[in-house]
């Protein structure tokens, strides 16, 4: 049961981390467009002291005609940038396909939302990348987040978990962010729990105060979406963060 799961001592080996000690920030744009908004970004996010950069090389997109990403090359622009700032990077691995051709150029996977379950990519990248991040599918119960970890965990790789809102009623907000479910997850499974501020909410205003909250929570860590120069993002300009928003949210944490 629920209540016998949350007594349940604690594994008897600590669980392999797949973040830093301390609250971890990871920042970047939705897409990685070219390599002067990668540099832009990475230069940011050194002066603001934040160690690991997102950006999407694969996007999955809801239609078919929409920009799909750039690929190995963006990858190749990133590394580049990280590289050159000491960030760590972090990207999507969408499909089986991505894995031989990110295997190695890259610091921490993410699963991303619409493949919260697809159990085969889970191993794949489980036993491909040391570092995982799973992000809970819109419909997942926490049950259903914690349950498809194990996936990953099957194939060798230490995994964390990051909340990117689930399907609500109120169109105010892109998704609903459960940060119950976040701070619940994290107390049942012993493992890290990140909470993504930007596709939870969809409003750069929130970012700061919800990013605050995670901490509050007491969870690992927070990602947001920030680029240069917002309304130009090629992906969710609308949730983008500024430069002047991101630094606003890095500064009111601890
Ligand atoms: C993303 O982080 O770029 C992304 C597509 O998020 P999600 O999978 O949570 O929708
Ligand atoms: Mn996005």
């Amino acid at each position: 049961s629920k209540a016998e799961q949350v007594r349940a001592a604690p594994p008897a080996e600590p669980l392999p981390r797949v973040l830093h000690p301390g609250f971890t920030v990871v920042a970047g744009p939705c897409s990685a467009e070219d390599p002067r908004q990668l540099d832009e970004v990475g230069a940011e996010l050194v002066r603001l002291g934040v160690r690991c950069m997102r950006a999407g090389v694969w996007k999955p997109r809801t239609s078919h005609g929409g920009f799909q990403g750039h690929g190995p090359p963006a990858l190749a622009w990133m590394r580049g940038a990280c590289d050159r700032y000491g960030l760590e990077l972090w990207t999507e691995i969408r499909d089986l396909a991505n894995i031989p051709e990110a295997e190695g150029r890259v610091d921490v996977a993410w699963i991303g939302a619409r493949n919260g379950q697809c159990f085969e990519l889970l191993r794949a990248v489980g036993r491909s990348f040391p570092r995982v991040v799973l992000k809970r599918g819109a419909g997942m119960t926490v049950e259903e987040w914690i349950a498809a970890a194990g996936y990953v965990q099957a194939g060798g790789a230490a995994v964390a978990l990051c909340e990117r809102g689930i399907r609500g009623f109120d169109r105010s907000f892109r998704n609903t962010l459960d940060l119950a479910g976040a701070a619940w997850a994290r107390r049942l499974s012993g493992l890290e729990v990140l909470v993504d501020v930007s596709h939870s909410t969809g409003l750069p205003a929130l970012a700061a105060p919800m990013a605050a909250a995670a901490q509050a929570a007491g969870l690992d860590g927070v990602m947001a979406e920030a680029h240069p120069r917002p309304r130009e993002s090629v992906t969710d300009a609308d949730q983008a963060l500024s430069f002047a928003e991101l630094g606003a949210m890095v500064r009111g944490l601890r």
